[in-house]
Order: structure tokens, then C-alpha cells, then sequence
């Protein structure tokens, strides 16, 4: 019997290049001896046509199937939601805009049948980016690798293969801030990655405004690493140091000088210099009890409005 191959696709507003995207990977699908593929797109509460595409393709090929969520919870989740449902014997994540050369899974399934239980696509160059993600991206993975526990590849996206060991591990996995990428290299096993270009969108626009990356990289730098409550410390200690040391001076400057009535200057400094220490402490804090929170608050990490080709019972929600 053949191994299946699931290729998950989260999919946000991407009328312009559905088609293209479903025709490509049918292709694909076609040409690979040996695998069954089975093409899972995640409909991420898109205000376009992109589910009633989805929909009429799903009809049309028995291996295309559509979960479609209620309302737009986000591209981690999204591709969360894909992974759980997917029963293939490894799974592939990919985007809907073909800006991660679809071919490329031909040879990371030749890794995978190597030995190699995860085969990742790191970024040699990135067509049609504005400088701002270019800085941004680049910057963000370093200070990521730097911070994180575990490393995590560097010019990496979630465009990879995983075998089913992994996928189990990763479907067990209960946190609600999902940042996927850094779970899978926590997760270990035998890890690989291949080197392409990442092209230009095929069609579209980004559907990452500034907001949701910022979001996006908090949550991989919070998830992975408690150095920001330790960088809040040593702010502490640093400022404290300072204030002993001006304290001194002031000493000096009071005893052993005549012009000690001059000095505001310094003391707005250092009042302005600590109370900005503290506020970042506090926010560092915070942004660990508001994750704290919602992890406590135990919701469902997407809701699923439409199941569509995959014989699965539960209609409404499942979160783990
Ligand atoms: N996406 C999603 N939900 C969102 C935002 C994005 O499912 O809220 C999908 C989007 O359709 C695409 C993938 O995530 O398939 C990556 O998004 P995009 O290409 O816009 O990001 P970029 O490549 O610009 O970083
Ligand atoms: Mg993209």
C-alpha cells in the first residue's frame, strides 16, 4: 500500500491564487509516484470567495479537503487545525501563495524516506519583500536563536515536512500561543533542511500586517525563552548601580564642593532612567501573565465552522 502524504495549506483571503495553488499541488499530486497526497486547505475565515473555490474544488477531487473555520484566528492556528487533521503518514505545511515552490516536497520526501523525520525549507533569498520585512525577518530569527532554549533554525518559515511521530508530538502539544516553527525544533528527532529561494506571491497581498508579525514574534520569543524576565533583573541591578554611584557623587558634591545647589539635571535624569526600567519590567511581566492567562482561560484554539471531505465527527470545536 501506498504512504500518504498530507500537504496542509492555511489559506486567508486568497481568491487570486486558489485556483492556481489547488491546480499546482493536484499536479503535484499527479506526478509523485508511490505517495497518495492528501490536500488539506484551512480556510481561516476568509471574507472573499476563497471557501466557496475551495468548496467546488473539494467536490471535484476526491483527495482536496476543506476545514473551514468560523471567523479569522490566525495563521498558527490555522495550520494547527491542518496537522490534527491530517492522517497522512507525514505531513507537509505550505502557503497558499506559492511563494514556497511546490516541487520542493518531491525532495523532501526523498529526505524523509533517507531516514530524516523533519525536513525544513530555510530562505537562501527572498524575492518581492520590502526591505522592512526583509530587516525585520532577518533580525527577528537571530534574536530568536539567541534567546531560545532550543535552537531554532534561522531564515526558516513553517514550510516543512514532518513524519507522523513528529505530527503525534506536536498534536499533543496543548499550548494555545502556537508558534510552530520553535515547537517542532523542541520537539527534536532527526532534523534536516533544505535551501531554496523563496519566490515572490504568486497573487495577492500579504496577509501579515505589521500587527499580526509583531504578534507572531512575541509569541516565539515569550514561548521559548524566560531571558526577558532576566534581562528585566539585570536592568534592575545595572539602574541600581547607577543610583548608588550618583548617590556618592551627590555625597561629594554636597560635602567637598560649594556648588551643590546644581544637580536637578542629574536627578531628572536618573528619576526618568528608573521609571523607564521599571515600566519595561512591568510590561516584560505582563506580556508573560496576559500568555499565562490565556492558557489558563483553556478555549479552543480555532472553531471549525465547515468540515468538508474528511469524515470527522466534530463539527464544532476541538482544540488539542
Ligand atoms: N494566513 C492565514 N491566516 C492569517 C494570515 C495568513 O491562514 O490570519 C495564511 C495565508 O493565507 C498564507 C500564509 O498564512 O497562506 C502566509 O501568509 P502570507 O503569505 O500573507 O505571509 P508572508 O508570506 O507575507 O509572511
Ligand atoms: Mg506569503
Amino acid at each position: 500500500m501506498n504512504k500518504t502524504v498530507s500537504i496542509v495549506v492555511p489559506c486567508y483571503n486568497e481568491s487570486e491564487v486558489i485556483d492556481y495553488t489547488v491546480e499546482e499541488l493536484l499536479n503535484l499530486a499527479n506526478s509523485i509516484d508511490g505517495y497518495d497526497l492528501e490536500l488539506l486547505f484551512v480556510n481561516d475565515g476568509s471574507a472573499d470567495d476563497t471557501e466557496a473555490k475551495l468548496l467546488k474544488h473539494s467536490k471535484q477531487h476526491s483527495n482536496v479537503h476543506l476545514i473551514s473555520f468560523s471567523r479569522n484566528f490566525g495563521h498558527q492556528p490555522a495550520v494547527s487545525a491542518g496537522i490534527q487533521a491530517a492522517s497522512g503518514d507525514a505531513v507537509v505545511l505550505i502557503d497558499a501563495d506559492l511563494q514556497d515552490p511546490p516541487h520542493l516536497i518531491k525532495d523532501m520526501i526523498d529526505l524523509w524516506q533517507k531516514g530524516y523525520d523533519v525536513v525544513y525549507g530555510t530562505r537562501e533569498s527572498r524575492e518581492g519583500e520590502s526591505p522592512f520585512k526583509l530587516a525585520s525577518a532577518k533580525w527577528f530569527y537571530r534574536i530568536l536563536n539567541y534567546l531560545s532554549e532550543v535552537p531554532i533554525p534561522l531564515d526558516t518559515g513553517d514550510f516543512r515536512l514532518m513524519d507522523r511521530q513528529v505530527v503525534d508530538q506536536l498534536n499533543a502539544m496543548p499550548e494555545k500561543n502556537r508558534f510552530i516553527r520553535g515547537m517542532v525544533s523542541w520537539i527534536g528527532f532527526n532534523q534536516t533542511s533544505i535551501r531554496y529561494q523563496r519566490n515572490p506571491r504568486f497573487a495577492g497581498e500579504t496577509k501579515y500586517p505589521l500587527r499580526k508579525m509583531l504578534k507572531f514574534g512575541l509569541d516565539g520569543i515569550l514561548s521559548f525563552s524566560v531571558k526577558p524576565l532576566k534581562l528585566s533583573i539585570f536592568m534592575g541591578f545595572t539602574s541600581s548601580a547607577i543610583a548608588i554611584l550618583m548617590l556618592f557623587y551627590t555625597v561629594y558634591v554636597r560635602l567637598a564642593t560649594d556648588h551643590w545647589q546644581s544637580g536637578w539635571a542629574s536627578m531628572l535624569v536618573a528619576m526618568l532612567f528608573i521609571g523607564g526600567v521599571q515600566l519595561i519590567s512591568i510590561g516584560i511581566l505582563g506580556e508573560y501573565i496576559a500568555r499565562i492567562y490565556n492558557e489558563s482561560k483553556n478555549r479552543p484554539l480555532y472553531i471549525v465552522k465547515k468540515n468538508v471531505g474528511k469524515e470527522r465527527d466534530d463539527e464544532t470545536s476541538q482544540s488539542s
